[in-house]
């Protein structure tokens, strides 16, 4: 069967994913667990299906008795959606995790039964920051913004951050390009009687090309674009193929726009990367005009791949004064963007306090000067 939750070896507890350790612990009695425990026993038990199969002289698939192990088959029966009434927000979560409100928009959200269309990530970079952590940074973040006024977090607000796993399609792309235009070599010497200047015009053109990988392209509407791109890069090295077990407290928004539709604004990025690239070739001029470009994916549109990936975000909603404030942070390298309120009364009594010690400076300085 496929493996779906993972069970504490010590106490039978359901475990968790465990962003600080990147391990799996168990709530109940503290244990922690490396994913690769589960591999070993995964794969040790189609192993011992496939002897128990070779001595009964019959191959394992003919006997019936593999059953795909391999969790990255998602059964839809362990998952819950849920959706949000106002903005249409879906998320996707575990059994175990519950939902009250949207991450978007701040909106209750309803739990819909069924998952009717397929949900498979091909990989995923698992959170990080664990969600102890993110109150304190949260924390921290809102007391070095100055002036934030102070009934705008309270503890029940910052008990409202979210983990989400916000979709991205990851494009890899071969290039190809050609670029034309003209370089100006300019030389001068002189006589006795005259300056001669020398301007020699050179046709210049250059074809190249250029691989591109993993080039991200954000496959949600909901999430705000400045709030996704300004928490960028996340770093590829964590991305792994994915796994139920990064699931558990966390949620995973389903992506709404699809990869031909995004494959056009990963196209611009990687076309305008080609032209740089060609453009950084052309050396030795005293100044360049570009007269022309192309580019373009060898042999077109079936040349590009694409990855459905998971990146973790945290995002808080938060609703002040008939004003809209969203905080995002990127769960695995903890930067963070945000907007927050100012307390103009704190502010301005900041500056009743300093402004006669300034104004008492400058007129020090005056008296000193003049004296
Ligand atoms: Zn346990
Ligand atoms: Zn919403």
């Amino acid at each position: 069967m496929a493996n779906q939750t993972y069970k504490c070896l010590n106490c039978g507890g359901e475990l968790n994913w465990d962003p600080a350790s990147q391990k799996l612990k168990c709530p109940y009695c503290g244990s922690e667990f490396d994913l690769s425990v589960f591999e070993q026993k995964e794969e040790k038990a189609k192993q011992d299906i496939r002897d128990k199969a070779y001595e009964k002289g019959a191959s394992a698939e003919e006997s019936g008795q593999t059953r795909s192990t391999d969790d990255t088959e998602v059964r839809p029966e362990d998952l819950r959606v849920y959706k949000c009434s106002v903005c249409g927000a879906e998320v996707i979560t575990d059994k175990t995790t519950v939902a009250t409100s949207c991450a978007f928009c701040g909106n209750p959200v309803i739990l819909e039964e069924n998952l009717d269309t397929q949900f498979h990530p091909d990989a995923i970079i698992p959170f990080r920051i664990s969600r102890e952590e993110i109150k304190g940074l949260y924390t921290q973040y809102l007391k070095s913004r100055p002036f934030t006024p102070r009934d705008f977090y309270t503890d029940a607000h910052i008990q409202k951050i979210k983990g989400i796993y916000v979709p991205f399609w990851l494009y890899d792309m071969p290039m190809e390009g050609q670029l034309h235009g003209t370089g100006e070599r300019v030389s001068s010497y002189s006589d006795s009687n005259y300056i001669y200047t020398k301007h020699d015009v050179f046709e210049v053109e250059r074809e190249g090309t250029l691989q591109i990988d993993s080039l991200p392209v954000d496959a949600s509407s909901k999430m705000p674009d400045e709030a996704v791109d300004s928490i960028e890069p996340f770093d590829y090295k964590d991305l792994a193929p994915f796994k139920m077990a990064y699931m558990p407290g966390f949620f995973a928004e389903r992506y709404d726009e699809d990869a031909s539709f995004c494959s056009s604004r990963a196209l611009k990025r990687a076309g305008q990367t080609t032209v740089e690239m060609l453009r950084g070739t052309v050396t030795g001029y005293s100044s360049v005009t570009v007269t022309g470009s192309s580019t373009g994916v060898q042999g077109g549109e079936k040349g590009v791949r694409s990855r459905y990936v998971l990146m973790p975000v945290y995002l808080l909603y938060t609703k002040y004064k008939g004003k809209d404030y969203l905080f995002s942070m990127n769960g695995q390298t903890g930067k963070a963007v945000g907007n927050v309120p100012i307390d103009g009364k704190r502010a301005a009594l900041f500056w009743l306090i300093r402004f006669p010690i300034v104004l008492a400076a400058a007129l020090l300085i005056n008296l000193l000067i003049f004296a």
